[in-house]
């Protein structure tokens, strides 16, 4: 496929299918309308053209898909460990055939380009492939010697999950919460965020013809307040995996607290890229581009704050506004698009607001500033100079192409400046002094930090945030802890007699 106009009708061929009908829920192996009849509109941010209709869930649809998650939960537990791996290898190769279609209709639902979205379907199937081959393994446990007795742990699946997902790039976060829980024995009920609900039925749709059996993997579309709070509550559901705000995450905890629901968050960020004077600044550039500018900005772990040290502040923010002004934006369709439509006019709304509250707050916009006029939800990238960290803009988690930048003089600064955050989920470090490196690493108050180098995801490292940024950690065996139970056996050795109580004959 070629041009902007060939991915626009290949889009468009696919897309047809859900202009035809409601989008249906995923329940028990198969499309099922909404009980109640309700629907909501789906936009394309590329020009706020209607996608599809989409059926609203209620109470009921998430009763019917807590209680199928419920009845498949026995047999998918009791399968064998090589079964089970069989079956998500199967539904990992059913991904990446159609991972192009994936791909399109991912970026005319959520406006992220195909550029990265192409990659994000593949990187999809690779955590299906990744837990599948965990999953063999995912009940072993240790064995504790004693004296008089032998411990051993064992781990069991806890149960159906419940898992919640945001609008960027959700395919691919799905599959994070998803193909782990899975993997561990757990089956899932999973609500995908409105503004982006097609790719979401595709996974459960290609992963049922794979041979998933019916009820292991539910999807239910709906508004957060609605079937997102009843899935939260729904006493068949043991855990909450949740990606999204802070603020959602804190609701849920509420909601979750009644049913003493195990919760997994991973939430916002405003995540501190630290430039030294001693780092190697052409790379350092290429990293901080990317890092805020790539997925539109609508990524947790952009480094939306850049750290410089003032003795090169101007020469890098000259050279980042030249490299700011060649961003390519446009139809996220096209293959070049580098920066795409934001996910919806009222999130448009909310980023281009920093605008002015950088202005109102005293900080210099030098690149961009402002919405791009047309149908679609186009902002121009931005940088914000000459910031402080108290200001709204260094504060607050923008989502969108928006960097804001603050200059500091020495390293405890700059770990001062960093940490001065309710947020705490990454930090890139860019310095050629190792020793700085470690200790700047050390005092960052983040899950995640990566030293000379953009964001790189190794999927058996843990990956998680501090403070507001998120409670848990995902990768590996770390997503086994939270989709499965720790059960300690003790048996005994010898023959001993045990104290009696009383003293009866
Ligand atoms: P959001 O919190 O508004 O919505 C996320 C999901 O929660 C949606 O499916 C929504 O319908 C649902 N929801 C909303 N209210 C709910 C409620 N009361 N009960 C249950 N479910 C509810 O987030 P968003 O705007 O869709 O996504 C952007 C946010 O996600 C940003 O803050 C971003 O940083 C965060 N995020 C974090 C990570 C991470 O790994 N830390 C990854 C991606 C996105």
């Amino acid at each position: 496929m070629s041009g902007v106009a060939d991915r626009l009708q290949a889009a468009q061929d696919l897309v047809t299918r859900f202009q035809s009908s409601v989008l249906p829920h995923f329940i028990d192996g198969r499309p099922t309308p909404g009980i109640s009849g309700a629907t909501f509109k789906s936009v394309s941010p590329i020009d706020n053209s209607t996608i599809g209709s989409v059926y609203a869930g209620n109470a009921d649809d998430i009763d019917i898909a807590c209680k199928a998650a419920a009845n498949a939960f026995d047999e998918w537990k009791a399968i064998s460990g090589r079964e089970r791996r069989q079956i998500l290898h199967d539904v990992a190769d059913a991904i990446e055939a159609r991972a192009t279609e994936i791909a399109l209709i991912e970026s005319w639902d959520s406006g992220q380009p195909i550029k990265f979205m192409s990659k994000a379907a593949i990187r999809g199937a690779e955590n299906f492939r990744f837990f599948a081959d965990m999953s063999p393994g995912a009940r072993d446990g240790l064995s504790l010697p004693a004296e008089q007795h032998v411990n051993f742990t064992q781990r069991q699946p806890i149960g159906p999950i419940g898992v919640i997902t945001p609008w960027n790039t959700p395919f691919m976060l799905s599959t994070w919460k998803i193909a782990p829980a899975l993997a561990a024995g757990c089956t899932v009920v999973h609500k995908p965020a409105e503004w982006s609900p097609y790719t979401a039925m595709l996974l459960a749709e290609i992963a049922h013809e794979a041979g998933l059996p019916p009820g292991v993997l539910n999807c239910v579309q709906g508004l957060g307040e609605q079937a997102g709070k009843m899935l939260t509550e729904h006493p068949a559901i043991k855990a909450v995996a949740f990606v999204g705000e802070s603020l959602t995450g804190s609701r849920i905890m509420k909601q979750g607290a009644d049913t003493l629901k195990r919760v997994h968050f991973e939430l916002g960020g405003k995540n501190p890229v630290i430039v030294f004077a001693d780092a190697d600044i052409e790379r350092a550039l290429d990293a901080v581009v990317f890092m805020i500018y790539s997925m539109n900005g609508e990524r947790c772990t952009s480094s939306s704050r850049l750290l410089i040290q003032e003795s090169i502040e101007r020469r890098f923010i000259d050279r980042l506004v030249e490299r700011v002004s060649q961003i390519k934006v446009g139809n996220p369709l096209d293959p070049d698009t580098e920066v795409g439509p934001l996910i919806h006019r009222r999130h448009r709304e909310k980023v281009c607001s920093y605008f002015e509250y950088a202005n109102r707050d005293g900080a210099a916009i030098v690149a961009g500033g402002s919405p791009i006029k047309g149908p679609g939800n186009y902002v121009q990238p931005t940088v914000i100079a000459h910031a402080s960290n108290r200001m709204r803009i260094a504060q607050q988690e923008i989502f969108g192409p928006v960097l804001t930048v603050i200059p500091f003089e020495y390293e405890d600064e700059a770990v001062q400046i960093a940490n001065d955050t309710e947020y705490g989920l990454a930090g890139y470090i860019w310095t050629s002094d190792v020793g700085r490196a470690h200790r700047v690493a050390q005092g960052l108050d983040v899950g995640m930090v990566w030293v000379n180098s953009e964001n790189n995801r190794h999927l058996s490292s843990p990956f998680g945030g501090m403070k507001a940024s998120g409670i848990g950690r995902d990768g590996g065996d770390y997503s086994f802890e939270f989709y499965m139970e720790t059960k300690n056996i003790c048996v005994a050795l010898d023959k001993h007699r045990i104290s009696r109580l009383g003293g009866g004959s």
